[in-house]
């Protein structure tokens, strides 16, 4: 069996080694929950969302744990880490009690009636990236085991401890065994085998675009259900009329958390021509008191970069980038790179249109409504966005305007595990979150019943 070293991004010490699952470990993890299914449906709906409800208690209660491993793995601060395992256990709370709630309807008929069901896929396979390890198993565990499902959920093979642990924890719940299965392997080995795989009825895949785009043409082999929650180039769109104190000191967050690290980061700012140089100027100095340093200290806002190939990348983008500010970083070891914040007069740079997963941000100018709109859906992608101004009917007219599935007004957050997330064109298919994304889980079957009349 192979194995991955795990690399501390802060300190580059070696934090663990990673046994590597191969095809044949994955068709095990299937089988199992293969056969775990029938007894999982079999429990009562009531006792099943007991169950989850007591394993988003066990995450709640490890959330300090949950949070220091997480930042040993892949450098997000510690803050933030332990708000997500939080935010982790409110997720599985929120779909314990969706199981009661799911249901199909009663629709009349001629000479009979037709009950919908919303029936369980079977196994579904989980694939989840290494930017936010732990909550986007979350995602994904909630509502496949609230629909009936079991799962095989393989982590991005170099961030896995967090979901390891949360796979512990749901069976220290009273999860059966075999209705959550977690596989630690490489995309190529394990991943591909959920794609392949005939008893794995759908893929839950978040990532990048590239790899989603393959694995849903795998899918297509067996027409396997898919949902892909993919990457993004996210505009922030900032109006003359806005309170520009409050986008500027907002604006640094919305890239630079989790080192940019974050399918939702507002990486292209676009602001109206004529408070520019004033937008630019605040935003700037809130940029400067954006702190990188230790992930483990509470008072750091950005950490490394998760791997030193991630920063390798990142630096694809950056390296000779001409920019209006640039970070120190810290003295030693550790995967740093500085913030930087560009205005390039070419729109067209990769730099603008491609993901960057960094904390490098493009700030450019637009002259009205219509020209802002024009450049922030110039972009293969449409995850999120922000719009700043005192005008409601332009916010809302933007807001439907923009070709983005999350979009926030006079704020840059994103997700809410009540309300239905994902992305428009490149940037996925389907929703994550809210009672929406049970239809993902679920085949909706219609019996009709002849009554004779
Ligand atoms: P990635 O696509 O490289 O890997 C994601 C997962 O897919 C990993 O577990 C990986 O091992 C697996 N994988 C890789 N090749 C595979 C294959 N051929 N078959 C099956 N599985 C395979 O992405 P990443 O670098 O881990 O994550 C960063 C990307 O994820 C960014 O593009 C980011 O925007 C995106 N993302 C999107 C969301 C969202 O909700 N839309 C959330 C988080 C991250």
């Amino acid at each position: 069996m192979s194995t991955l070293r795990l690399i501390n991004p802060t300190t580059t010490e070696l934090i663990a080694e990673q046994s590597l699952a191969t095809a044949a470990d994955t068709d095990a993890a299937v089988a199992a929950a293969k056969a775990a299914g029938p007894g999982w449906r079999a429990i009562n709906p009531a006792d099943r969302s007991r169950l989850m409800r007591r394993f988003a208690d066990l995450i709640a209660a490890h959330a300090q744990e949950l949070g220091e491993m997480e930042t040993r793995n892949m450098g997000m601060t510690i803050g933030n880490s332990v708000w997500c395992a939080n935010a982790a256990a409110d997720t599985m709370h929120y779909f314990a009690g969706a199981i009661e709630k799911h249901g199909g309807s009663t629709l009349p008929g001629v000479g009979g009636v037709n009950l919908t069901f919303p029936e369980p896929l079977g196994v579904v396979g989980l694939i989840t990236p290494w930017n936010f390890p732990m909550m986007m198993a979350a995602w994904k565990i909630g509502p496949a085991l609230a629909a009936g499902n079991t799962a095989v959920l393989k982590p991005a093979e170099i961030t896995p401890l967090t979901t390891i642990r949360l796979g512990q924890l749901a069976l220290e719940a009273g999860i059966p065994e075999g209705v959550l299965n977690v596989v630690v392997g490489t995309g190529q080995e394990v991943g591909w085998r959920l794609v392949e795989h005939r008893d794995v009825r759908k893929v839950a895949f978040t990532g990048s675009t590239a790899v989603g785009k393959r694995i849903m043409a795998g899918c297509a082999d067996q027409v396997k259900r898919v949902t892909l929650e993919l990457g993004g180039k996210s505009a922030n769109i900032v109006f003359a009329d806005a309170d520009l104190e409050k986008a500027a000191a907002a604006a640094p967050g919305a890239i630079f958390d989790n080192s940019g690290q974050d399918c939702c980061a507002r990486s292209r700012i676009l602001v109206q021509r004529s408070v520019f140089d004033r937008f630019l100027e605040l935003f700037i100095a809130a940029a400067k008191g954006f702190t990188i340093g230790d992930p483990m200290l509470p008072t750091t806002a950005m950490g490394p970069m998760a791997t030193e190939q991630h920063l390798a990348r990142v630096r694809t983008f950056s390296d000779g980038l001409d920019t209006a500010y640039t970070s120190d970083v810290p003295d030693g070891p550790g995967y740093w790179h500085p913030i930087m914040i560009a205005t390039p007069s070419d729109p067209t740079a990769a730099v603008c249109r491609d993901e960057v997963f960094g904390p490098v941000v493009v700030v450019l100018p637009f002259d009205d409504e219509a020209d802002a709109l024009r450049i922030c859906n110039d972009s293969d992608y449409g995850l999120s966005g922000s719009i700043w101004t005192r005008d409601g009917s332009k916010a809302l007219r933007a807001a439907r305007a923009m070709e983005a599935g999350t979009i926030s007004v006079n704020s840059n957050s994103s997700v809410r595990y009540w309300t239905p997330f994902g992305g428009f064109k490149q940037s996925g298919l389907g929703r994550e979150h809210s009672m929406k994304v049970l239809d993902h889980y679920t085949e909706m079957k219609n019996v009709f019943i002849a009554t004779g009349d």
